[in-house]
């Protein structure tokens, strides 16, 4: 899935970038994943006529420089308008191919006269690769936010085909040579421009690492290990989605679900009465409680029974552990093929490999950082364990506090020291306020004009806006971006996102577009649509990915905005803007009651602010243990071919890094897929990484003072002329330090956290 994500990246499909809930999604392709096989629908295709009247008038196949009409696009268009341009990429590309693999006709590449240039390869992939991943990119949007049965027919018939396609352009061996020859001529490489090298460089990277500079037995080697890898990843994933579907708890007495909140008991009722019970009611019951996540977090924060939390809590962290659906073994195996696999490629280990493409430059980094971090979380995590262990018994707790006992009492904790109602908040927020303040602090911080555009492109939903960015200095047209605010449970994908459109791109003569989505209350009569603060912050998060998307000044398509931005970089525009929600000058210009126009009362400001950093030390020392056990079974400490398992390095690990040890049967890494089916083995750490540097961002305003208009405003300028603006272009530590004269410093991070000393 990585391989396939980065080279959809390397081509121009753009990235998506999404948060919900509490967990930040770095990268979701999901879209992308071949999977559930491909059925054809016969709903979705068309006869030869139809087909060809399709391809003529098909609002998918508009010319490229002009915006799509959204409201005309149905699932119909879909199949002939990718179909066309499908067809059209691979007979291009078997072109480019034939030109690149035999420049003077009859003449071995080896022997060429003709040098090879950027333009030659990398813009004309570029050009050859846009019409295809746009229009696949515009069905995947609608895919997230006008879902209907016939599309997702459409979209599931041709989704093989079209990665299948894309995988081929990245396993080219003509490509792979002419790369390498532009790396190797002087004379050509000399006149390339930094942003330039590291797409040339970062593009041969992705093809050495999926093999396509090997040849005979490795080769074939190589590809077998792979194949085993992507077979093992998914088995990883159906094995605990299915050991998590697998467990069912029943209850029929009311004391049992004693302290859950009525939406969880409708939630329980309503599974009860899917596996059969008819008269399943939330007050009544019976009630079904499950192993999924909202189902575990409401009963370990909520149900009184402590018996039931403990079985819960059990049969959690032993998902994928026994029988045919134990994890293990596959893990072992995952271990072993990603260590063979690098031993070709000449990595000493994965880890070296996994960060070889990211920001950090060594493990050794990623663990100092690790140590730095937790020798003041560390501390802070007992001492909010013994606060909780007292808390707990004065409420009546006796004995010892257990792991299901944590979330808890926690919980009643956090109530007791901070509980504001969502309700009492969200008429302070409401969603036109809130643009105005961000677009607000955009122009203090930016120097940008964002201007309502509503009516000058077509949208696929009425409620969708249109707004364009403008230098505000020069008046120049920067970029523009939709913004699809409400949910709209029947079509809509939950969550919340950041897409390119399109991206700045010189070649293809375009500008960006963005996409934003959330998923907040869409407006009631004459009431405005009405924000939780967690929306708000959503709302200003997905607005900094865009921000780096929109502003870029990079012209090479493959290195703009987002594109080609390390891993463990992509998420500090985005988390720096979040910070701004805490600042209360800037929330005091939104935060205004819709009805009376009255401030948000400073308790509950204060509230809000308080309550982010509960239990900071524990939160902190769990991401870290996370990391360090990904870090550890990747990197050269750790043989998987030796005796010591992964459980064993979990338990020794756990020793430092945490405050009450896992159970002795815990197999919490049996269903730990960011590492084992998805993208970040050796990469977890990236989650940390980035908050560090998106902490110390912020920073920088806090020395100056955020009172300091004149400094806030030099500053917001030298953000946007450095993180903002050169994107993928250069390696992110040069542009950090560009911004901030220094590398990152974690000072920032932990003070914000309540971690550091002062
Ligand atoms: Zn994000």
């Amino acid at each position: 899935m990585l391989q396939l994500f980065i080279l959809l990246i390397v081509l121009g499909v753009m990235m998506r970038l999404a948060k919900s809930g509490k967990t930040l999604g770095l990268l979701s392709m999901s879209s992308f994943i071949v999977g559930k096989g491909s059925q054809s629908h016969s709903s979705a295709s068309c006869s030869k006529l139809q087909m060809s009247t399709l391809v003529d008038t098909n609002p998918l196949l508009r010319p490229k420089n002009v915006l799509p009409n959204y409201a005309d696009i149905t699932p119909e268009h879909v199949e002939p308008a990718v179909t066309s341009e499908l067809e059209k990429m691979k007979k291009e590309f078997s072109n480019l191919e034939q030109i690149l693999d035999n420049p003077q006709k009859g003449e071995p590449w080896q022997s060429r006269r003709i040098e090879y240039d950027y333009a030659m390869v990398v813009e004309a992939l570029e050009k050859i690769g846009f019409p295809l991943s746009h229009s696949w990119g515009i069905v995947n949007h609608l895919m997230g936010v006008k879902n209907s049965d016939e599309l997702r027919a459409a979209h599931e018939k041709l989704q093989k085909p079209v990665i299948e396609a894309f995988q081929s352009l990245s396993q080219s061996a003509p490509v792979f040579k002419a790369l390498t020859a532009l790396k190797q001529r002087q004379s050509v490489w000399s006149e390339l421009d930094v942003a330039q090298k590291r797409i040339v460089e970062s593009a041969i990277r992705r093809m050495e690492n999926s093999g396509v500079g090997l040849e005979g037995v490795e080769k074939e080697k190589f590809n077998q290990l792979q194949l085993e890898a992507a077979d093992l990843s998914t088995k990883f994933s159906n094995n605990v989605l299915d050991s998590t579907k697998a467990f069912k708890m029943e209850i029929t007495d009311p004391k049992d679900v004693e302290g859950l909140p009525d939406s969880a008991k409708a939630m329980f009722a309503a599974k009860a009465k899917e596996d059969g019970a008819e008269g399943a009611t939330a007050e009544a019951g019976p009630w079904t409680i499950t192993l999924d996540a909202p189902a575990y977090i409401a009963t370990m924060y909520h149900i009184k029974n402590r018996d039931l939390r403990e079985k819960l809590y059990r049969a959690f962290v032993t998902r994928a552990s026994v029988g045919d659906k134990d994890n293990a073994p596959l893990i072992k195996r995952i271990l072993q093929i990603r260590k063979e696999m690098c031993t070709i490629l000449g990595y000493s280990c994965h880890a070296d490999k996994s960060l070889a493409s990211k920001m950090a430059g060594s493990v050794k980094e990623v663990e100092d950082l690790t140590e730095m971090l937790w020798q003041k979380a560390y501390p802070a995590a007992q001492k909010e364990l013994a606060e909780l262990r007292e808390f707990a018994a004065s409420q009546g707790f006796n004995g010892d506090l257990q792991l299901w006992d944590v979330a808890y009492y926690g919980e009643r904790l956090r109530e007791q020291r901070y509980e504001f109602s969502e309700e009492e908040l969200k008429p302070y927020f409401a969603l036109p306020n809130v643009l105005e303040g961000l677009f607000g602090l955009a122009n203090r911080l930016f120097g940008i004009r964002i201007e309502k555009a509503d009516g000058e492109t077509q949208v696929w939903n009425n409620d969708v806006q249109y707004f364009k960015i403008f230098d505000d200095k020069t008046g120049d047209f920067l970029a523009s971006f939709y913004l699809d605010a409400y949910s709209r449970p029947a079509d809509k994908r939950g969550g919340a996102w950041m897409d390119a459109e399109r991206g700045a791109s010189k070649v293809l003569d375009m500008k960006p577009v963005a996409y934003l989505t959330c998923n907040g209350s869409p407006p009631v009569g004459d009431k405005p649509s009405l924000m939780t603060f967690r929306e708000v912050e959503t709302l200003f998060h997905e607005f900094g990915h865009g921000l780096q998307h929109m502003l870029t000044r990079v012209p090479h398509g493959d290195a703009a905005g987002i594109n080609n931005v390390e891993w463990d970089a992509v998420e500090l525009p985005s988390q720096f803007m979040e910070n701004w929600c805490y600042d209360k000058p800037t929330v005091d210009k939104f935060a205004k009651h819709y009805e009376t126009g009255e401030p948000l009362p400073i308790e509950l400001f204060n509230k809000i602010k308080a309550a982010k950093n509960f239990q900071s030390g524990m939160g902190m020392i769990r991401q870290l243990f996370f990391g360090a056990m990904d870090m550890y079974i990747h990197s050269d400490k750790y043989d998987p071919n030796g005796d010591r398992t992964v459980f064993d390095v979990q338990h020794e690990l756990a020793k430092k890094y945490t405050v009450i040890p896992p159970l002795p049967e815990d197999r919490f890494l049996n269903a730990f897929g960011h590492i084992f089916s998805g993208g970040y083995s050796a990469g977890y750490y990236s989650y940390k990484w980035a908050e560090v540097m998106s902490a110390d961002a912020f920073g920088a305003f806090e020395e100056a003072g955020l009172d300091n208009e004149e400094a806030v405003k030099e500053i917001g300028m030298r953000f946007r002329n450095t993180v903002l603006s050169k994107g993928g272009g250069e390696h992110p530590s040069d542009v950090y330090k560009a911004f901030r004269g220094r590398d990152p410093s974690p000072e920032a991070l932990l003070r914000h956290s309540g971690l550091s000393d002062e």
